[in-house]
Protein backbone atom coordinates (compact mmCIF):
# COMPACT_ATOMS: atom_id res chain seq x y z
CA UNK A 1 0.00 0.00 0.00
CA UNK A 2 2.69 2.40 1.12
CA UNK A 3 4.33 3.05 -2.39
CA UNK A 4 6.89 5.53 -1.57
CA UNK A 5 10.25 5.03 -0.54
CA UNK A 6 11.63 4.94 2.99
CA UNK A 7 14.70 4.95 5.05
CA UNK A 8 15.11 1.11 4.42
CA UNK A 9 15.63 1.89 0.81
CA UNK A 10 18.88 3.98 1.11
CA UNK A 11 21.59 3.41 2.30
CA UNK A 12 22.91 6.00 4.72
CA UNK A 13 26.39 5.28 5.97
CA UNK A 14 28.43 8.16 6.16
CA UNK A 15 26.09 10.12 4.81
CA UNK A 16 24.76 13.85 5.81
CA UNK A 17 20.91 13.50 5.95
CA UNK A 18 18.44 16.65 6.30
CA UNK A 19 15.86 15.54 7.79
CA UNK A 20 12.32 16.92 8.44
CA UNK A 21 10.77 17.06 11.50
CA UNK A 22 7.58 18.72 13.43
CA UNK A 23 8.92 19.81 16.21
CA UNK A 24 6.36 22.34 16.84
CA UNK A 25 6.05 21.84 20.24
CA UNK A 26 4.37 23.72 22.60
CA UNK A 27 7.32 25.79 24.90
CA UNK A 28 6.05 27.40 28.52
CA UNK A 29 8.80 29.95 29.29
CA UNK A 30 11.11 28.61 26.70
CA UNK A 31 10.83 25.18 28.15
CA UNK A 32 9.45 22.20 26.14
CA UNK A 33 5.86 21.61 27.98
CA UNK A 34 5.06 18.34 25.90
CA UNK A 35 7.26 16.10 24.38
CA UNK A 36 5.25 14.08 22.26
CA UNK A 37 6.71 14.98 19.13
CA UNK A 38 9.97 14.96 20.18
CA UNK A 39 9.72 11.36 21.38
CA UNK A 40 8.05 10.43 18.45
CA UNK A 41 11.14 11.07 16.34
CA UNK A 42 13.58 8.91 17.94
CA UNK A 43 13.03 6.01 15.79
CA UNK A 44 14.09 7.42 12.69
CA UNK A 45 17.00 9.39 14.69
CA UNK A 46 18.32 6.42 16.32
CA UNK A 47 17.77 4.72 13.63
CA UNK A 48 19.38 6.86 11.15
CA UNK A 49 22.93 7.17 13.94
CA UNK A 50 22.59 3.46 14.92
CA UNK A 51 23.66 3.35 10.42
CA UNK A 52 26.02 5.71 10.67
CA UNK A 53 24.43 8.91 9.22
CA UNK A 54 25.02 12.46 10.09
CA UNK A 55 21.59 13.91 11.28
CA UNK A 56 20.95 17.44 10.42
CA UNK A 57 17.08 17.83 12.01
CA UNK A 58 15.22 20.88 10.53
CA UNK A 59 11.68 22.18 11.46
CA UNK A 60 9.11 24.92 11.79
CA UNK A 61 7.79 26.08 15.33
CA UNK A 62 4.88 28.19 15.46
CA UNK A 63 3.77 30.79 13.35
CA UNK A 64 7.18 33.65 13.54
CA UNK A 65 5.72 35.08 9.94
CA UNK A 66 9.10 34.99 8.11
CA UNK A 67 10.79 36.84 10.97
CA UNK A 68 13.44 35.92 13.61
CA UNK A 69 11.45 35.69 16.98
CA UNK A 70 13.84 34.61 19.86
CA UNK A 71 10.63 32.87 21.50
CA UNK A 72 10.33 30.97 18.75
CA UNK A 73 13.65 29.27 18.43
CA UNK A 74 14.37 25.41 18.18
CA UNK A 75 17.24 25.82 20.53
CA UNK A 76 14.89 24.80 23.73
CA UNK A 77 13.83 21.91 21.18
CA UNK A 78 17.56 20.79 20.49
CA UNK A 79 18.34 20.70 24.30
CA UNK A 80 15.63 18.29 24.86
CA UNK A 81 16.40 16.26 22.21
CA UNK A 82 20.27 16.35 23.34
CA UNK A 83 19.00 15.05 26.85
CA UNK A 84 17.17 12.37 25.09
CA UNK A 85 19.73 10.04 22.93
CA UNK A 86 22.76 9.25 23.09
CA UNK A 87 24.87 11.65 20.36
CA UNK A 88 26.43 15.25 20.33
CA UNK A 89 24.25 17.55 19.20
CA UNK A 90 24.68 21.00 18.14
CA UNK A 91 22.83 23.86 17.38
CA UNK A 92 22.73 26.34 14.27
CA UNK A 93 21.16 29.60 14.68
CA UNK A 94 20.27 29.97 11.37
CA UNK A 95 18.88 27.15 8.55
CA UNK A 96 20.89 28.48 5.95
CA UNK A 97 23.30 30.87 5.16
CA UNK A 98 27.37 30.54 6.50
CA UNK A 99 26.38 29.19 9.95
CA UNK A 100 24.46 26.22 8.71
CA UNK A 101 27.13 25.49 5.98
CA UNK A 102 30.13 25.19 8.43
CA UNK A 103 28.08 23.44 10.92
CA UNK A 104 26.63 20.96 8.27
CA UNK A 105 30.31 20.41 7.57
CA UNK A 106 31.66 19.92 10.63
CA UNK A 107 28.94 16.90 11.55
CA UNK A 108 30.01 13.92 11.81
CA UNK A 109 28.84 10.57 11.47
CA UNK A 110 26.63 9.73 14.53
CA UNK A 111 26.01 13.19 15.66
CA UNK A 112 23.11 15.30 15.56
CA UNK A 113 22.68 19.25 14.25
CA UNK A 114 19.76 21.59 14.72
CA UNK A 115 19.31 23.98 12.51
CA UNK A 116 16.91 26.84 13.70
CA UNK A 117 13.53 27.55 12.63
CA UNK A 118 12.64 27.07 8.78
CA UNK A 119 9.83 29.91 8.96
CA UNK A 120 12.14 32.32 10.33
CA UNK A 121 12.56 32.93 6.55
CA UNK A 122 9.15 34.05 4.35
CA UNK A 123 10.72 31.91 1.78
CA UNK A 124 10.14 28.70 3.13
CA UNK A 125 6.35 28.92 3.64
CA UNK A 126 6.30 30.53 -0.18
CA UNK A 127 7.89 26.91 -1.20
CA UNK A 128 11.15 28.72 -2.64
CA UNK A 129 13.42 27.02 -4.59
CA UNK A 130 16.74 28.63 -3.71
CA UNK A 131 16.22 28.46 -0.62
CA UNK A 132 14.74 24.67 -0.99
CA UNK A 133 18.27 24.80 -3.15
CA UNK A 134 20.02 25.92 0.01
CA UNK A 135 18.63 24.08 2.54
CA UNK A 136 19.30 20.92 0.05
CA UNK A 137 22.93 21.92 -0.58
CA UNK A 138 24.00 20.90 3.16
CA UNK A 139 23.19 17.14 2.83
CA UNK A 140 23.38 13.84 0.75
CA UNK A 141 19.87 12.45 1.50
CA UNK A 142 16.21 14.00 2.62
CA UNK A 143 14.48 12.37 4.97
CA UNK A 144 10.31 13.55 5.55
CA UNK A 145 9.32 12.16 8.86
CA UNK A 146 7.16 15.74 9.14
CA UNK A 147 3.71 13.94 9.27
CA UNK A 148 2.41 16.62 10.61
CA UNK A 149 3.24 19.39 8.32
CA UNK A 150 2.42 17.27 5.29
CA UNK A 151 -0.76 19.13 4.56
CA UNK A 152 1.51 21.75 3.73
CA UNK A 153 3.71 22.96 0.38
CA UNK A 154 6.74 24.54 2.15
CA UNK A 155 10.15 24.56 1.70
CA UNK A 156 11.39 22.33 3.83
CA UNK A 157 9.11 19.69 3.12
CA UNK A 158 8.49 19.82 -0.30
CA UNK A 159 10.72 21.99 -2.42
CA UNK A 160 13.71 20.23 -1.02
CA UNK A 161 12.52 16.76 -2.70
CA UNK A 162 13.23 18.50 -6.29
CA UNK A 163 17.32 18.37 -5.07
CA UNK A 164 17.57 15.32 -3.26
CA UNK A 165 16.83 12.10 -2.82
CA UNK A 166 13.30 12.08 -0.80
CA UNK A 167 12.36 9.10 1.49
CA UNK A 168 9.97 8.77 4.05
CA UNK A 169 10.84 8.44 8.17
CA UNK A 170 9.46 5.93 10.72
CA UNK A 171 6.61 8.72 11.57
CA UNK A 172 5.59 9.31 8.07
CA UNK A 173 5.32 5.82 7.38
CA UNK A 174 3.21 4.69 11.02
CA UNK A 175 1.07 7.53 10.57
CA UNK A 176 0.05 7.17 7.14
CA UNK A 177 -0.23 3.30 7.61
CA UNK A 178 -2.58 3.71 10.86
CA UNK A 179 -4.83 6.37 9.04
CA UNK A 180 -4.57 5.07 5.29
CA UNK A 181 -5.38 1.76 6.52
CA UNK A 182 -8.12 2.54 8.90
CA UNK A 183 -9.73 4.15 5.77
CA UNK A 184 -9.14 2.14 2.91
CA UNK A 185 -9.29 -1.28 4.43
CA UNK A 186 -11.42 -1.10 8.18
CA UNK A 187 -11.89 -3.95 10.25
CA UNK A 188 -15.93 -3.18 10.74
CA UNK A 189 -17.99 -1.66 12.29
CA UNK A 190 -16.00 1.29 11.87
CA UNK A 191 -17.07 4.11 13.51
CA UNK A 192 -15.86 8.16 12.96
CA UNK A 193 -16.72 10.28 15.53
CA UNK A 194 -16.24 13.65 14.66
CA UNK A 195 -16.58 17.09 17.74
CA UNK A 196 -14.93 20.17 17.99
CA UNK A 197 -16.16 23.88 17.22
CA UNK A 198 -17.39 24.32 13.96
CA UNK A 199 -18.94 21.99 10.83
CA UNK A 200 -17.61 24.54 7.78
CA UNK A 201 -13.82 23.10 8.78
CA UNK A 202 -14.72 19.30 8.51
CA UNK A 203 -17.61 19.27 5.83
CA UNK A 204 -14.64 17.72 3.38
CA UNK A 205 -14.39 14.83 6.16
CA UNK A 206 -18.05 14.50 6.81
CA UNK A 207 -18.75 13.91 3.06
CA UNK A 208 -15.77 11.95 2.88
CA UNK A 209 -16.49 9.37 5.74
CA UNK A 210 -19.84 9.23 4.87
CA UNK A 211 -19.56 6.91 2.54
CA UNK A 212 -16.68 4.60 4.15
CA UNK A 213 -17.90 4.53 7.85
CA UNK A 214 -20.83 2.54 9.46
CA UNK A 215 -21.47 5.17 11.77
CA UNK A 216 -20.84 8.74 12.45
CA UNK A 217 -20.75 10.01 16.05
CA UNK A 218 -21.32 14.12 15.96
CA UNK A 219 -20.83 16.00 19.27
CA UNK A 220 -19.16 19.68 20.01
CA UNK A 221 -19.99 23.00 18.58
CA UNK A 222 -20.61 21.46 15.42
CA UNK A 223 -24.12 19.71 16.67
CA UNK A 224 -25.52 22.57 17.19
CA UNK A 225 -25.53 23.96 13.21
CA UNK A 226 -26.87 20.39 12.58
CA UNK A 227 -29.74 21.15 14.83
CA UNK A 228 -30.50 24.87 14.03
CA UNK A 229 -30.44 23.05 10.14
CA UNK A 230 -32.94 20.86 11.21
CA UNK A 231 -34.92 24.27 12.61
CA UNK A 232 -34.21 23.54 16.62
CA UNK A 233 -34.24 26.31 18.99
CA UNK A 234 -30.58 26.42 19.98
CA UNK A 235 -30.44 29.45 22.19
CA UNK A 236 -27.14 31.89 22.07
CA UNK A 237 -24.98 28.50 21.10
CA UNK A 238 -22.68 28.80 18.46
CA UNK A 239 -24.31 28.07 15.43
CA UNK A 240 -22.83 28.79 11.52
CA UNK A 241 -25.87 30.24 9.86
CA UNK A 242 -23.66 30.15 6.55
CA UNK A 243 -23.80 26.52 6.34
CA UNK A 244 -27.25 25.39 7.77
CA UNK A 245 -28.11 24.23 3.77
CA UNK A 246 -25.03 22.06 3.73
CA UNK A 247 -25.54 20.89 7.15
CA UNK A 248 -29.28 19.81 5.85
CA UNK A 249 -27.94 17.99 2.83
CA UNK A 250 -24.95 16.28 5.37
CA UNK A 251 -28.08 14.79 7.28
CA UNK A 252 -29.60 13.71 4.43
CA UNK A 253 -27.74 11.71 2.57
CA UNK A 254 -25.54 10.19 6.26
CA UNK A 255 -29.37 9.29 7.12
CA UNK A 256 -29.09 6.80 9.92
CA UNK A 257 -25.18 6.23 9.75
CA UNK A 258 -24.97 9.64 11.72
CA UNK A 259 -25.94 10.24 15.39
CA UNK A 260 -26.04 13.24 17.00
CA UNK A 261 -26.47 14.21 20.92
CA UNK A 262 -29.86 13.55 22.41
CA UNK A 263 -29.18 15.78 25.39
CA UNK A 264 -27.01 18.88 26.18
CA UNK A 265 -24.94 20.07 29.12
CA UNK A 266 -25.92 24.33 28.74
CA UNK A 267 -24.50 26.91 30.16
CA UNK A 268 -25.78 30.70 30.69
CA UNK A 269 -22.59 31.85 29.69
CA UNK A 270 -19.36 31.03 27.39
CA UNK A 271 -17.21 30.66 30.96
CA UNK A 272 -16.20 27.99 33.33
CA UNK A 273 -18.61 29.85 35.96
CA UNK A 274 -21.49 29.76 33.90
CA UNK A 275 -24.51 28.68 35.66
CA UNK A 276 -25.00 24.90 34.36
CA UNK A 277 -28.28 22.35 33.40
CA UNK A 278 -28.60 19.43 31.28
CA UNK A 279 -31.62 19.49 29.12
CA UNK A 280 -33.16 17.63 26.09
CA UNK A 281 -32.36 18.67 22.59
CA UNK A 282 -34.45 21.09 21.65
CA UNK A 283 -34.97 22.91 25.28
CA UNK A 284 -31.90 25.21 25.33
CA UNK A 285 -33.86 28.62 26.20
CA UNK A 286 -32.91 32.21 25.32
CA UNK A 287 -29.66 33.14 26.52
CA UNK A 288 -27.84 29.58 27.08
CA UNK A 289 -25.83 27.85 25.03
CA UNK A 290 -24.93 24.17 24.46
CA UNK A 291 -21.74 23.62 26.06
CA UNK A 292 -21.02 19.84 26.09
CA UNK A 293 -23.16 16.67 25.45
CA UNK A 294 -24.90 14.67 28.20
CA UNK A 295 -25.32 11.39 29.98
CA UNK A 296 -28.04 10.10 27.06
CA UNK A 297 -26.10 10.69 24.47
CA UNK A 298 -23.02 9.36 26.22
CA UNK A 299 -25.31 5.87 26.76
CA UNK A 300 -26.35 6.19 22.69
CA UNK A 301 -22.38 6.72 21.84
CA UNK A 302 -21.28 3.75 24.12
CA UNK A 303 -23.63 1.66 22.26
CA UNK A 304 -21.91 2.30 18.84
CA UNK A 305 -18.39 2.79 20.66
CA UNK A 306 -18.65 -0.75 22.14
CA UNK A 307 -19.26 -2.79 19.32
CA UNK A 308 -16.97 -0.91 16.76
CA UNK A 309 -13.88 -2.47 15.52
CA UNK A 310 -12.25 0.39 14.02
CA UNK A 311 -13.01 4.40 16.02
CA UNK A 312 -11.05 7.26 14.37
CA UNK A 313 -11.73 10.09 16.74
CA UNK A 314 -11.67 13.87 16.02
CA UNK A 315 -12.29 17.14 17.42
CA UNK A 316 -13.99 17.53 21.67
CA UNK A 317 -17.20 16.77 22.23
CA UNK A 318 -17.90 20.20 23.99
CA UNK A 319 -15.81 23.30 25.71
CA UNK A 320 -13.58 20.83 27.33
CA UNK A 321 -10.85 23.64 28.14
CA UNK A 322 -13.51 24.52 31.35
CA UNK A 323 -13.48 21.67 33.51
CA UNK A 324 -17.20 22.25 34.25
CA UNK A 325 -17.86 21.39 30.75
CA UNK A 326 -15.18 18.46 30.10
CA UNK A 327 -16.67 15.60 31.07
CA UNK A 328 -18.24 14.72 28.35
CA UNK A 329 -14.86 14.79 26.49
CA UNK A 330 -13.18 12.61 28.86
CA UNK A 331 -15.62 10.31 29.35
CA UNK A 332 -15.58 9.83 25.81
CA UNK A 333 -12.18 9.34 25.90
CA UNK A 334 -12.36 6.50 28.67
CA UNK A 335 -15.08 4.90 26.61
CA UNK A 336 -12.51 4.44 23.66
CA UNK A 337 -9.69 3.60 25.53
CA UNK A 338 -12.03 0.89 27.30
CA UNK A 339 -13.13 -0.53 23.75
CA UNK A 340 -11.79 -2.90 21.74
CA UNK A 341 -11.38 -1.71 18.78
CA UNK A 342 -8.37 -0.44 16.78
CA UNK A 343 -8.63 3.19 17.98
CA UNK A 344 -6.81 6.22 16.00
CA UNK A 345 -7.05 9.97 17.23
CA UNK A 346 -6.49 12.36 15.09
CA UNK A 347 -4.39 14.70 16.44
CA UNK A 348 -5.44 18.92 18.30
CA UNK A 349 -7.60 18.81 20.88
CA UNK A 350 -8.64 15.18 20.92
CA UNK A 351 -5.14 13.89 21.75
CA UNK A 352 -4.67 16.44 24.19
CA UNK A 353 -7.54 15.21 25.91
CA UNK A 354 -6.66 11.50 25.94
CA UNK A 355 -3.56 12.69 27.25
CA UNK A 356 -5.15 14.89 29.91
CA UNK A 357 -7.04 11.48 31.42
CA UNK A 358 -4.08 9.41 31.50
CA UNK A 359 -5.19 7.20 28.55
CA UNK A 360 -2.59 7.31 25.88
CA UNK A 361 -1.14 3.92 26.33
CA UNK A 362 -4.72 2.13 25.48
CA UNK A 363 -5.11 4.06 22.50
CA UNK A 364 -3.53 2.16 19.51
CA UNK A 365 -2.86 5.71 17.40
CA UNK A 366 -2.43 9.04 18.36
CA UNK A 367 -1.34 11.01 15.56
CA UNK A 368 1.16 14.08 16.02
CA UNK A 369 -0.34 15.77 13.25
CA UNK A 370 -3.69 17.19 13.82
CA UNK A 371 -4.50 19.29 10.52
CA UNK A 372 -3.09 16.59 8.11
CA UNK A 373 -4.86 13.78 9.48
CA UNK A 374 -7.62 15.99 9.07
CA UNK A 375 -6.56 16.29 5.63
CA UNK A 376 -6.22 12.56 5.04
CA UNK A 377 -10.18 11.72 6.35
CA UNK A 378 -10.92 14.44 4.00
CA UNK A 379 -9.17 11.75 1.53
CA UNK A 380 -7.28 14.98 -0.22
CA UNK A 381 -3.93 14.48 -1.25
CA UNK A 382 -1.18 15.55 1.36
CA UNK A 383 1.37 17.41 -0.64
CA UNK A 384 4.23 16.66 1.70
CA UNK A 385 3.78 13.24 1.36
CA UNK A 386 3.45 13.69 -2.42
CA UNK A 387 6.96 15.07 -2.59
CA UNK A 388 8.65 12.12 -1.31
CA UNK A 389 9.94 10.24 -4.56
CA UNK A 390 8.22 6.47 -5.02
CA UNK A 391 9.32 3.19 -4.53
P1 LIG B 1 -11.85 22.34 16.33
O1 LIG B 1 -10.54 23.07 16.24
O2 LIG B 1 -12.83 22.68 15.30
O3 LIG B 1 -11.66 20.84 16.52
O4 LIG B 1 -12.53 22.87 17.67
C1 LIG B 1 -11.99 22.67 18.96
C2 LIG B 1 -12.66 23.64 19.86
O5 LIG B 1 -14.06 23.44 19.82
C3 LIG B 1 -12.26 23.52 21.32
O6 LIG B 1 -11.51 24.64 21.67
C4 LIG B 1 -13.61 23.50 22.05
O7 LIG B 1 -13.66 24.37 23.16
C5 LIG B 1 -14.58 23.99 20.99
N1 LIG B 1 -15.95 23.54 21.23
C6 LIG B 1 -16.38 22.28 21.39
N2 LIG B 1 -17.69 22.25 21.65
C7 LIG B 1 -18.13 23.53 21.66
C8 LIG B 1 -19.40 24.15 21.88
N3 LIG B 1 -20.48 23.42 22.16
N4 LIG B 1 -19.46 25.50 21.80
C9 LIG B 1 -18.36 26.21 21.52
N5 LIG B 1 -17.14 25.70 21.31
C10 LIG B 1 -17.01 24.36 21.38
Amino acid sequence: MFNKMTLRDVDVAGKKVLVREDLNVPLKQGEVSDDTRIVAILPTINYLLDHGAGVILISHLGRPGGERNEDLSLRPVADYLAALIDAKVSFASDCIGTEAQKAALALESGQVLVLENTRFHPQEEDNDPEFSRELASLADLFVNDAFGTSHRAHASNVGVANYLTSVAGFLMEKELEYLGNALDNPERPFTAILGGAKVSGKIGVIQNLIGKVDKILIGGGMANTFFASQGIEMGDSLVEKEVLGLARELLEKAGKKLLLPVDLVIGDKFSNDAAKKTIKVGDVPDGWMAMDIGPDTLELFKETISTSKTIVWNGPMGVFEFPGFSKGTFDLARMISESEAMSIIGGGDSAAAVKQAGLDQEITHISTGGGASLQMLEGALLPGLEAIHDQ
